[in-house]
């Protein structure tokens, strides 16, 4: 049997790393698929736990510079708790923090060296126009000879990662980002000690003026800053899963024997009385027992008006109270809570990874040996067509430069970064507007779509119908027929069963209990009182019993919005309840704005043409499919995505879960506590459509920041290696300088990070 886990991987640089890490995992023997995001720093694994473990595929990994992080509980053969998820996601943000902190010293102790590296190689440079006076040969002597040990310096400081990379390449052949600078850095420092070293004997070769050690010392420093930079810009990504846990109550006051006590939130169980006094968050998900307040869902759905509750409301973990005081009894406590699966949900999607991403992947993969073979070919290149031109000890030079350069320009950083980066921080901010994403895939086919079909109940409607009238057909009168009906209706969880119990409820009439009870699916239902059988539902069950019935009778309701709720026994009609479903005001906007946005809008319904029809009208859908079987959505679907259309379905997510699954992207209406959270792509919380508009909008910021992000990061590399190489200089007499190719290489990742960032701000 497989498993999947997915572990935090430390030691990741870039995406050339990604590819290593799986290209090795994939062939250690048990392990089934590995795929790890360079943006979570996470590595998903499916491996057969009875030939492999995570301690064996760590071995694999540690002698290439990184390391799995096992948590202890799954060590112990366990699997992993949501909960136990969460404290690692916190340790290992600290352990972030530590990092930077180091990364940021060694930056800090590099910059002034740097700094006067790259004064004296201004000065040169003005120098040799004649700008500047040039430099005495006692300041210069003196430079001269502390360039090497700045650069041995630097390489011991903040070099380390680079120079590893090095020997990993030589002894187990596997080259990420850290080995091409290593190498560059490595090589130009060697030749610079060589002439430096042996300077007169050297002297009718070779001459010590063309030295690397500046170039050593400031490439380093600036690929170090660009480095400590991105990595703290990319802990700003993620902080969305940051702010849900700090949602999270730590404690709970549960009544316990009449009194208050306040005990820990991992030791509240189902079923206890908690308090929520005024200000206090609501520590777990529960149902209202007593009191009345109004709550802040703000943060979960991301509507700012707080939302009110009295006995038999749902509330949910991590909500705020505000002036009232109630109880309320615990339904979903630890994991199971709407925000751990909320903070689940974030976590696995900014995780995952969006197929645009391929081809960056697939370049990044083969990226690092192209490029060491680009470079030794733009060497020998120069060495060959420089001697004749520049003779030897400049030929040389040019040759390294080009080199060195090609080696530290070269970087598949930007590129690997430009998807994840936009995918954490889109979720993220999906998530804060109560628009829950699945995974990337989604975010990147949403926008995509040109047909949105919605349900009608729950998604256009409000889902909670009320009784408008009822109709006597035969000998039982209106009292008698409220009863049969509400009996039969206690068993179904339909909104228009809700309906009608509450209005027998609410006009004191006896409710009891049907035997033989069973759902007929799109159509209503069945069941025995005292002996007879009803049956109630609309006008599929009249004819599925071959009674006859004037259906042009039920049109001045049906044309008029009511759904005809028809009860019968086997002998005939006894009476019709017409309900009526008020239109969500935001439906009309929504639809609206998904017209803006160049989208059809179809409305599915099982519910009566004339009736589906009528709200269709005032809400302005396209186009309707009425009375339609809930397997029958799916095949709408399909139908639509033969036709060569990209189908976004909105449902209430229960009973249209196959054709939420069959649709390019599945919009879960979740309402509150009950979402049915796993069976869409998208699930817009507090039940609002208008959100859906938002998600539309989300996904295309995103998509169009990865888009820019790639765009940025292929342009760079493609005009950068040329330049390096020198491809420019017959023609312009251009070679880049190593020097500007450690810069232009550190901000090309900042840069990629920045930008994603800008998600962030704007807005939906
Ligand atoms: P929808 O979600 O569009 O209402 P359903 O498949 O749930 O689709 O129901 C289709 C139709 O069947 C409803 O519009 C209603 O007329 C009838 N129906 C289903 N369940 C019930 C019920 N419990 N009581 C009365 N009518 C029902
Ligand atoms: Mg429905």
């Amino acid at each position: 049997m497989n498993t999947t886990h997915t572990y935090q991987v430390k030691g990741m640089h870039c995406a050339s790393c990604a590819s290593n890490i799986e290209r090795t995992v994939k062939k250690i023997i048990g392990v089934e698929n590995i795929s790890v995001n360079i943006g979570t720093e996470n590595a998903k694994i499916t491996f057969d736990a009875k030939i492999t473990s995570p301690k064996m595929i760590n071995q694999h990994l540690e002698p290439l510079g990184y390391s799995l992080m096992v948590p202890k509980t799954e060590a112990m053969g366990t699997t992993t708790i949501a909960h136990a998820g969460h404290l690692e996601l916190n340790q290992s943000k600290s352990e972030k923090l530590a990092e930077i902190a180091v990364m940021k010293k060694g930056v800090f102790g590099a910059l002034p060296i740097a700094g006067i590296s790259i004064f004296i190689m201004i000065w040169e440079i003005f120098g040799r126009y004649q700008l500047v006076t040039p430099m005495s040969l006692t300041i210069y002597e003196f430079f001269h000879h502390l360039l090497p040990i700045f650069a041995t310096y630097i390489f011991i400081t903040i070099g380390k990662p680079y120079l590893l990379g090095v020997y990993r390449f030589f002894r187990y052949g596997s080259a990420n980002m850290d080995s091409l600078i290593g190498l560059g850095t490595l090589v130009a420092f060697i030749y610079s000690f060589i002439v430096s070293a042996f300077e007169e004997v050297l002297a009718p070769y070779l001459s010590a003026q063309y030295n690397f050690y500046d170039v050593t010392i400031v490439v380093i420093t600036f690929i170090a800053l660009g480095k400590y930079l991105e990595a703290k810009s990319k802990l700003k990504t993620g902080d969305a899963i940051e702010k849900l846990l700090g949602l999270q109550a730590k404690t709970a006051l549960v009544i316990s024997d009449g009194k208050e006590i306040e005990i820990k939130i991992e030791a509240v169980i189902l079923g206890d009385l908690i308090v929520v006094k005024p200000g206090q968050k609501i520590p777990v998900d529960g149902v209202v027992v007593d009191g009345f307040s109004y709550v802040d869902e703000s943060m979960i759905t991301g509507e700012p008006v707080p939302v009110e509750k009295t006995i038999n409301a749902q509330v949910v973990a991590g909500t705020i109270n505000t002036t009232g005081t109630f109880n309320f009894r615990a339904t979903k406590v630890g994991s199971k809570t709407l925000l751990s699966h909320i903070i689940k949900m974030v976590e696995e999607a900014q995780g995952s990874k969006a197929p645009i991403q391929a081809l960056a992947d697939k370049i990044s993969a083969v990226f690092v040996p192209t490029v060491l073979v680009i470079a030794i070919i733009s060497f020998g290149f120069w060495m060959y067509f420089g001697l004749p031109v520049f003779g030897f000890p400049k030929a040389l030079s040019f040759a390294l430069t080009s080199f060195v350069g090609i080696l530290v320009i070269a970087c598949p950083c930007a590129l690997g970064l430009a998807t994840p980066t936009a995918i954490i921080v889109g979720v993220g901010k999906g998530a804060k507007e109560g628009i829950l994403v699945k995974d990337a895939a989604t975010l990147e086919t949403l926008h995509k779509a040109n047909v949105v079909v919605v349900d009608k109940t729950g998604t256009i409607t409000k889902g909670k119908p009320t009784i408008t009238k009822v109709q006597v057909l035969g000998d039982k009168n209106e009292q008698e027929i409220i009863g049969i009906l509400a009996t039969l209706e206690s068993k179904s969880e339909h909104p228009i069963a809700q309906a009608i119990v509450k209005h027998a409820k609410e006009n004191n009439i006896a409710v009891t209990t049907p035997s033989n009870f069973e759902i007929i699916k799109g159509k209503g239902l069945r069941g025995t009182i005292d002996g007879v059988e009803y049956f109630v539902g609309n006008l599929k069950i009249i004819s599925d019993l071959n009674l006859s019935y004037n259906t042009h009778s039920l049109e001045q309701e049906t044309k008029q919005g009511k759904t005809p709720v028809l009860l019968a026994n086997k002998n005939g009609l006894l009476g019709i309840v017409f309900v009526a479903d008020p239109i969500k005001p935001e439906a009309i906007e929504t639809v609206k704005a998904l017209h803006k946005l160049k989208k059809k809008v179809v409305m599915l319904t099982g519910d009566n043409k004339n009736t589906a029809q009528y709200i269709a009208k005032i809400v302005g859908i396209d186009q309707v499919f009425a009375e339609v079987l809930p397997e029958d959505k799916l095949n709408i679907i399909k139908d639509l995505q033969a036709k060569g259309n990209i189908v976004v379905m909105v449902g209430d997510g229960i009973n249209d879960a196959p054709a939420l699954a069959q649709a390019d992207v599945g919009v879960a209406m979740g309402t509150g506590a009950d979402v049915a959270i796993e069976s869409a792509g998208i699930t817009l919380l507090g039940g609002d459509i208008s959100k859906l508009v938002k998600a539309v909008k989300l996904s295309k910021m995103t998509m169009n920041g990865i888009k820019q992000n790639l765009f940025w990061a292929f342009i760079y590399n493609i005009i950068g290696i040329p330049l390096a190489g020198g491809a420019f200089y017959p023609l312009f007499g251009w070679l880049l300088s190593p020097v500007f190719a450690g810069f232009a290489m550190a901000i090309s990742s900042v840069s990629v990070v920045s930008n994603s960032l800008r998600i962030k701000a704007m807005k939906l």
